[in-house]
């Protein structure tokens, strides 16, 4: 029988010892201590097998010490795993150390049991005819039980705690632990009390180590996951609804049921609720997916709903569930950002980007309707903001979308395109030219205290060719709207056959200027200009073009179309690269006559206009004081500070700097005495303007007497070009101008022509 509990201790030991290393080298963080645990019960336990086995007085004793010291051993490991299995800290230092002092205690007190037999003694007994040392318990040993037993006790209630205040679904993991321990204590309170000679308690024990080891490392509550995914499930927002293998609906959650009305637990109305909702629910064969929008009180209602299919193991059905997403909430989001995406916020009208792929769409759905697509232009705009305000300003912008959606209604699109302007395309029979007139003749804003009535210019371009592209349309639309000029009651304009030949023209002009420019088809004219003695002082280049096909062409005929596509600086350079070659020439043969070249506000974008004309003064050996530079007041009014400095830079290197057509834009007589000009060139243009009224031809002369006055006191040269008779300049010079240009002296003329007709003087 002793040998039969002998090996049973020897195979516990050698589990236990297994179940040890396992724990060490498990992945979970409580291995580590379960592990302790582990090797803490390994010192009872052969302790008590020692004792079983043993028939001698001194072995058996070696067993009980072993047995009780690892006893105090086993606390420790217990106490530990339990606060780290349960989660709890201890509630003071005091309490920790007081217990492990108990133990402590204990242990030396086992100590002295050789000396002073306070503890235990051991009797001599005859088990199955073998001799058996029985322990004979004194004070000490009592000691150690109330000590043991306190603890044990303490832990089993600490469990009964947690079991207790945690939440039934996670409690089963210390209630496996309880039921463990209590079969422990009672299996070790019977063999203690049950007065058996041969004490073999550990073995209770030692089956409680294993149970501990296998729920600690290894046991997953599956009823815990069960409970939890039903938990989830139940508190889901969305609509679940259940189905077994032959797709009839067990159960839905909450939501589910008030989605489809199930009154207590009739899911099988589940499937007929789905459909009246949502319509076609019913495929069970297959996974599918679909949106749904519903109308309710409060607005419309997005949903997604969706149909899984739930496999076994095996990959056989067991069933399926159904989920319905309410994404109201994300939809209506998704569709603000659509829309804000997409409309100008203002007028609620599509943004120009929208408005370009809606009218590209709508062509290309309907081949078979002619439709016009118009540019709507507020000339002046910027007046309503300054005078009136923004506030008036944007109610303007509203009151003119407001009436594109109501005259262009129907299979109509209309879009905002920039600030005052608007684009719209309608069939060509929805176009009532007469009432849109009519209606343009008299467009006034109003609100409480102000009104204001809006000159308003729509361009009109009719879809012949439907490849074009949507944007170039709205810019044949706008560029319509330049034919209006200045007719206060004309609104309408159409591109037509003019403008398209204008538009053909440019394109085949822009192709060739390269090619013009290497084959000198461009070429520079000169145009002389004279001082008060009618000596030739100085020229001015200006480009021409020989075309082999349409002969002759003046700068008016390409100019603006290469200013439209940056040519214009190409152009430029060649015509400034010619000026310091024949400048070289001329310097050479001892000439000192000026030229003078035009530079377009567009060069600036092009190119650094300073450092290019400074290379090329340099390349020909050109004195920069030889080449005068002709700037327009356009290059001012868009950022007169950078303007400035580029002025300064060509004036410090020498260059002498021209305002050109002076008088016959926005100059600012204020500007002058800023910028940093060395001429004026002033144009009579606006003289010939007065006709033939004799007291505003007197009033035009009167200012060009007061700009030469003024020029004359701001140190500025004078220069009138236009000048087409001998009267005028007598006139010009009687009131101080210094140098004229105009066809009174000659036109502008070939290089070689001017060379011959001017030849050096002296
Ligand atoms: P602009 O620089 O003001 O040139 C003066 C224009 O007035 C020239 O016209 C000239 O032929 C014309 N003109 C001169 N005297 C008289 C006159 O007595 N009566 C009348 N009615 N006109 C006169 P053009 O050559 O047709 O040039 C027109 C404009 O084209 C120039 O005005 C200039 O702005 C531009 N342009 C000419 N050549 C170039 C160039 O090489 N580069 C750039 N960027 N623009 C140029
Ligand atoms: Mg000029
Ligand atoms: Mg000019």
């Amino acid at each position: 029988m002793r040998v039969f509990f002998g090996i049973v201790f020897l195979v516990l030991i050698l589990i236990l010892t297994v179940a040890a290393i396992f724990a060490r080298h498990s992945s979970k963080s409580i291995g580590k201590t379960v592990c302790v645990l582990i090797c803490t019960f390994l010192f009872p336990i052969t302790g008590n097998l020692i004792l079983v086995v043993s028939d001698n007085k001194i072995l058996s004793e070696t067993g009980c010490y072993i047995y009780y010291i690892g006893m105090d051993i086993l606390m420790y490991g217990l106490i530990r795993f339990t606060f780290e299995y349960c989660d709890i800290t201890w509630p003071s230092k005091l309490a920790k150390y007081f217990t492990y002092a108990l133990l402590v205690i204990d242990v030396v007190q086992f100590g002295f049991n050789p000396f002073f037999r306070q503890a235990f003694e051991t009797e001599k007994i005859m088990v199955a005819g073998a001799p058996y040392y029985r322990l004979v318990p004194y004070m000490g040993q009592t000691y150690h039980r109330v000590v043991c037993y306190g603890i044990i006790i303490s832990l089993v209630a600490l469990y009964l705690m947690k079991i207790l205040r945690t939440p039934k679904i996670y409690a089963e993991k210390y209630i496996v632990i309880f039921v463990s321990f209590i079969i422990g204590i009672l299996w070790q309170t019977i063999m203690i009390f049950s007065r058996t000679p041969i004490d073999r308690s550990m073995i209770g024990f030692g089956i409680f180590c294993i149970l501990v080891f296998y729920f600690s490392l290894f046991y997953k509550p599956r009823r815990l996951l069960d409970r939890m995914l039903s938990g989830i499930v139940s508190e889901m927002p969305d609509a679940m609804f259940f189905y077994d293998g032959s797709y009839r609906c067990i159960w839905a959650n909450e939501p589910g049921k008030q989605l489809t009305g199930i009154q207590g637990n009739h899911f099988e109305m589940a499937s007929k609720g789905l459909i009246e909702k949502f319509g076609a629910v019913e495929d069970r064969d297959v996974d599918w997916n679909m949106n749904k929008a519903l109308v309710s009180e409060d607005g419309v209602r997005y949903y997604s709903i969706e149909k899984r299919t739930v496999y076994d193991a095996k990959n056989r059905v067991s069933g399926s569930f159904i989920s319905v997403r309410d994404n109201t909430e994300e939809q209506r989001n998704i569709r603000a950002e659509i829309y804000n995406a997409t409309h100008d916020i203002l007028t609620g009208l599509y943004n120009r980007e929208y408005l370009y792929e809606r009218v590209r769409k709508q062509i290309e759905e309907n081949p078979n309707v002619r439709y016009r697509v118009a540019f709507l232009d507020v000339k002046g705009f910027k007046i309503v903001n300054d005078v009136f305000g923004n506030q008036f300003g944007d109610l303007a912008i509203k009151t003119i979308a407001k009436w594109l959606r109501t005259t262009f209604s129907g299979k109509c699109l209309h879009g905002r395109l920039g600030g005052d302007t608007f684009g719209f395309m309608v069939p060509a029979n929805y176009f009532d030219k007469k009432k849109v007139e009519n209606d343009l003749d008299n467009f006034v804003v109003k609100d409480k205290d102000k009104s204001y009535k809006l000159m308003i210019h729509i361009g009109v371009y009719e879809v012949i060719d439907p490849s074009v592209d949507v944007s170039v349309m709205f810019d044949r639309a706008r560029m319509a709207i330049t034919t209006i000029k200045e007719d206060v009651r004309k609104h309408l304009a159409y591109y037509d056959d003019n403008m398209r030949s204008m538009v053909l023209w440019e394109q085949q002009i822009t192709q060739q200027a390269l090619g013009a420019i290497e084959e000198k088809q461009i070429i520079p004219y000169l145009q002389p200009i004279v001082d008060r003695n009618g000596k030739v002082v100085g020229a001015e280049a200006l480009v021409r073009w020989l075309h082999p096909e349409h002969g002759f062409l003046s700068p008016g005929k390409f100019v603006p179309a290469f200013e439209k596509n940056g040519l214009i600086a190409e152009v430029d350079k060649y015509m400034w690269r010619s000026a310091c070659e024949i400048l070289s020439r001329w310097r050479r043969s001892g000439r000192d006559t000026f030229i003078s070249v035009n530079i377009s506000p567009k060069d600036f974008y092009f190119m650094d206009v300073p450092a290019t004309l400074k290379k090329y003064v340099k390349d020909y050996g050109v004195n920069p004081a030889r080449l005068r530079v002709e700037v327009t007041e356009t290059l001012l009014i868009n950022d007169i500070e950078k303007s400035k400095r580029t002025l300064n830079v060509l004036k410090d290197a020498g260059f002498v700097v021209e305002m050109d057509d002076f008088g016959s834009g926005y100059s600012s007589l204020n500007m002058l005495k800023e910028i940093p000009v060395d001429v004026l060139k002033i144009d009579m243009m606006f003289l010939r303007e007065t006709g033939n009224n004799e007291e505003t031809h007197a009033k035009a002369l009167t200012i060009v007497e007061n700009i030469i006055h003024m020029s004359k006191d701001l140190k500025i040269e004078s220069l009138t070009e236009g000048v087409e008779t001998e009267e005028q300049y007598r006139t010009l010079s009687k009131m101080g101008c210094q140098l004229f240009q105009g066809y009174h002296f000659a036109k502008p003329i070939p290089v070689d022509e001017f060379e011959q007709k001017y030849p050096k003087e002296g």
